[in-house]
């Protein structure tokens, strides 16, 4: 049946992937995006462009924090569930701007779970993330680990998100699900993130800075599989669920260089540099529980998705 979905963020990187997923399958989509220029909006604005001419596709410039602007939208809106991908992103910047990750992340998050409760939808799909957890003493990452210390203000904002879905599922019976995302790539990743930015410096032969010695280990998620995960959590609309979404596999930062400089056929060059604050050592998803919910399984292996990373970037007309 076809269903009416709202998806915050929708221009973004994850969001237009969703977008073109529910369009696909028949869902009407409305998206809900402000354009900030925490990236180059242009990006976001060839990101919308494919589905801007479809009768099954509305886009509404806006802010999550205008909660007039919000309470209308799901007044008129009619939606069966709501996918809130709208953030700021990005632990790193996050320490420059404290208040603003805030402001969105948590404010921003309020006035969308109010406007539900006030108008429905009951299905709410939350996108958290990963550095929730810190700098968890034990892998992999599960859903009952204890994760009282995050280390960046992103972090406690995307467990804030969690902890409010968590209010209005108890209090009002949204049916809300929290997907703690693990370092998500593939075409139109956000430029400022660790795989984009280096093919970036590679593929114009420039140095790249490394922070740490380089063993520092991540589970990266290839966007198609995230995006399984998504629509499979918002179809069962579960009453309340925290889920993992990895790739379920590590990789150490300078292998992924090294495999990224080979899809290029160029020779990395490194400058290392000291440990960044906010970062963690290692990221790695137990993805077990969603495996089991949603017969989630990742598809698509780190050297896979670095080869269709590339395929996508070399084909960019703007040159990238
Ligand atoms: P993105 O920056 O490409 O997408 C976010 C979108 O939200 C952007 O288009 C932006 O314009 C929009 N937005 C931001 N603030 C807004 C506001 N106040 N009002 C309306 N729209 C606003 O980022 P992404 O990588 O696609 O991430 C999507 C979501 O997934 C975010 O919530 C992010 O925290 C989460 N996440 C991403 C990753 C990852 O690796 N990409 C990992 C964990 C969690």
């Amino acid at each position: 049946m076809t269903q009416h979905i709202l998806v915050t963020g929708g221009a973004g990187f994850i969001g237009s992937h969703l977008t073109r997923r529910l369009l696909e399958r028949g869902d009407r989509v409305t998206v809900l995006d402000d354009f900030n220029d925490f990236y180059d909006p242009r990006r976001k604005r060839d990101n919308v462009a494919p589905f801007l001419e479809r009768d099954d596709y509305r886009l509404v410039e806006g802010d999550i924090r205008d909660d007039d602007l919000v309470d209308r939208l799901f007044a008129e809106g009619k939606f069966d569930a709501v996918v809130h991908l709208a953030a700021r992103a990005g632990v790193r910047p996050s320490l420059e701007e404290p208040l603003l990750y805030e402001e969105v992340n948590c404010i921003g998050t309020l006035h969308l779970l109010e406007a539900a409760r006030r108008h429905g939808p009951e299905i709410f799909t939350f996108g958290s993330s990963s550095s929730v957890y810190g700098i968890n003493k034990k892998v992999p990452f599960s859903e009952t680990d204890e994760i009282n210390q995050p280390i960046s203000p992103y972090a406690t904002t995307k467990r804030t998100g969690e902890l409010l879905c968590y209010n209005y599922h108890h209090l009002y019976g949204l049916k809300t699900s929290c997907l703690r995302f693990f370092t998500v790539y593939g075409p139109a990743q956000r430029p400022e993130m660790a795989i984009h930015k280096f093919t970036d410096l590679l593929a114009r032969g420039e140095t790249i800075p490394m922070y740490g010695d380089g063993e520092s280990r991540r589970d990266y998620t290839y966007v198609d599989d995230i995006i399984d995960g998504i629509v499979a959590v918002t179809d069962l609309a579960p009453d309340f669920e925290i889920l993992n979404l990895g790739g379920a596999e590590t990789t150490r930062l300078v292998d992924l260089i090294h495999w990224l400089a080979e899809e290029l056929a160029v020779e990395p060059r490194i400058e290392y540099l000291a440990d960044q604050p906010g970062d963690v050592p290692i990221t790695y998803a137990d993805v077990s529980k969603a495996n089991q919910l949603l017969g989630y399984s990742p598809n698509v292996p780190i050297r896979d998705g670095l080869k269709r990373f590339v395929a996508w970037y070399t084909n960019q007309p703007t040159g990238e």
